[in-house]
């Protein structure tokens, strides 16, 4: 291509979003995509307030069944008389622990429902596995959001234990919050997991990398309506996914 028609290129380039266009448009990646700065900063915030508010909501709930379980097991302690042997403490302990242990691993699953989680539903948002681009179930789920609810039970021992909690939380989520920008997560890597925003689920960013079904065969490089690599016929609609993805050669998926 020669630099006069890169320009040209250039001038008609519109986000595949929101289809802002013009010189004034500061471009960044979304999934390998340029995109303007405004939708992928919008991108990005709907996915922080969607974990913060069921994170929040989350950690009440925690909140609320243990300190169930403490005052049930308490009395139940005090009606066995354990005396002088101070198991009263362990067995609390414990009991804090496995409920802390349980709630963590139910949060993780929060987007294994076809791919939606009360807060991505609302906002309109979706987590897809990258290749099918199909809602995604528990296991992927629990592979996506395992290291953050981690991290996230680590800060609540923080806050019990030594009130750094709030310190980390902070650092913990500006880690994450900074991660997703570009649109994959690590727990997303992890997962082979995306999120996407339901209104534009046809658009560029958010399409999956169109691959021959029969061999798997890399099909965003093919002009022609057969793979390649094994002559099977690509369907009409792959054909398009081809079209609008086929200008942005070379963009890591
Ligand atoms: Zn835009
Ligand atoms: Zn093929």
């Amino acid at each position: 291509m020669s630099n006069d028609r890169i320009v040209m290129a250039e001038k008609g380039k519109c986000c595949p979003l929101c289809k802002r266009s013009g010189a004034r448009v500061e471009w960044k990646k979304l999934y390998g995509f340029d995109v303007c700065k405004i939708c992928r900063w919008n991108t990005a915030w709907a996915r922080c307030v969607a974990f913060s508010v069921e994170w929040i909501a989350f950690v009440a709930i925690l909140m609320m069944v243990q300190q169930k379980s403490i005052v049930l097991s308490e009395s139940y302690l005090e009606s066995i008389d354990m005396g002088a042997f101070g198991g009263e403490v362990v067995v609390l302990l414990a009991i804090s622990a496995v409920v802390l242990i349980v709630g963590h691993i139910l949060f993780a699953l929060k987007d294994g429902f076809e791919g939606y989680s009360p807060m991505k539903k609302v906002l309109g948002l979706r987590v897809v596995d990258v290749k099918t681009g199909q809602g995604i179930g528990l296991m992927q789920s629990f592979k996506r959001n395992f290291g953050v609810a981690f991290i996230g039970a680590i800060c609540l021992l923080g806050v019990v234990c030594l009130m750094l909690g709030p310190v980390l939380l902070l650092i913990a989520w500006g880690m994450v919050a900074g991660q997703l920008r570009g649109g994959f997560r690590l727990g997303d890597k992890w997962a082979g997991t995306k999120v996407v925003s339901m209104k534009h689920v046809d658009r560029v960013p958010y399409l999956g990398v169109p691959i021959c079904d029969v061999c798997g065969y890399d099909l965003r490089a093919t002009s022609r309506d057969e793979c390649p690599e094994c002559g099977e016929a690509i369907s009409e609609q792959k054909q398009k996914v081809i079209e609008q993805v086929s200008g942005e050669m070379g963009a890591e998926i």
